[in-house]
């Protein structure tokens, strides 16, 4: 670790509270659906409605059938964020060929001031295991967020890294929202996006997608680590067909999400 890094974590180290499980709690389970390397394949039809989610999980990240946009949620309401700019809440009988949820409950809370993208990652590597699913929360300022909403596809349906050559992308600065999302471990890297995988939200509930870089101005991060894993695989024709054990599926899934 680098003498600079060190300086980056003493700093928010300080700020860092450990809430604490209580004893006898249940520990935290991620509740998912299909597997990334399916939709990376370009399994973009599934038979889970979003109903079905909410009885998994009031947190989360995911898209929609046919890739209809990105999905970020949290505090119990979900948000489809589509590729022209729309967002709004999703109704419950929408279908998802991928999403990821958990009931986010927080056990350690870490305050995060201007650092960009790379030094927030640090300090939340620092701050979780590398061998558990981790559900993070950021709340707070960004003085510059890039996110990006991927386009609804038409069948024949193209692999992911195709699909997000034609996404939308927006830059907001001096926002203030929410981040919602995971750390997956490198174990579970064709399972979900290997590393930190986040979602954002404007706090006027109109702006945001799957996050591609960022610089906090001043946010509030709560960490819930995950012990239980539930993996609900698709029973469809196309994912039964997909090629998911490709050598280069790690490297699709970097370029398609990374
Ligand atoms: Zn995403």
């Amino acid at each position: 670790m680098t003498t600079h890094a060190h300086g980056t974590l003493g700093l928010i180290g300080q700020a860092s509270i450990a809430i604490g499980r209580q004893s006898g709690a249940e520990t935290a389970e991620l509740y998912q659906t299909s597997l990334m390397s399916a939709l990376v394949d370009g399994v973009y039809e599934g038979q889970t409605t979003y109903g079905e989610l909410h009885q998994h999980g009031d947190f989360g990240l995911g898209t929609f059938n046919d890739l209809d946009g990105e999905m970020v949620g949290f505090d119990g309401t979900f948000y489809q964020l589509r590729s022209d700019g729309s967002a709004r809440p999703v109704v419950d009988d929408q279908k998802t060929p991928f999403a990821v949820v958990t009931f986010f409950k927080a056990d350690r809370r870490l305050a995060l001031a201007n650092v960009d993208k790379a030094a927030a990652i640090e300090c939340l590597s620092a701050a979780t295991q590398e061998n558990l699913f981790t559900a993070i929360r950021i709340d707070g300022r960004f003085s510059r967020i890039t996110t990006r909403t991927v386009r609804e596809q038409r069948r024949p349906f193209p692999p992911l890294q195709d699909a997000a050559k034609g996404q939308a992308e927006t830059v907001l600065t001096n926002v203030v929202g929410t981040v919602a999302g995971f750390r997956t471990p490198a174990y579970a890297g064709t399972l979900g996006v290997p590393g930190f995988h986040l979602h954002f939200l404007t706090a006027d509930r109109k702006s945001g997608g799957h996050v591609l870089d960022f610089e906090i101005d001043a946010a509030d991060a709560q960490l819930c680590p995950m012990h239980g894993l539930h993996v609900e695989l698709p029973q469809t024709e196309n994912f039964l067909k997909a090629k998911l054990n490709t050598p280069d599926m790690a490297q699709r899934i970097t370029a398609a999400e990374g």
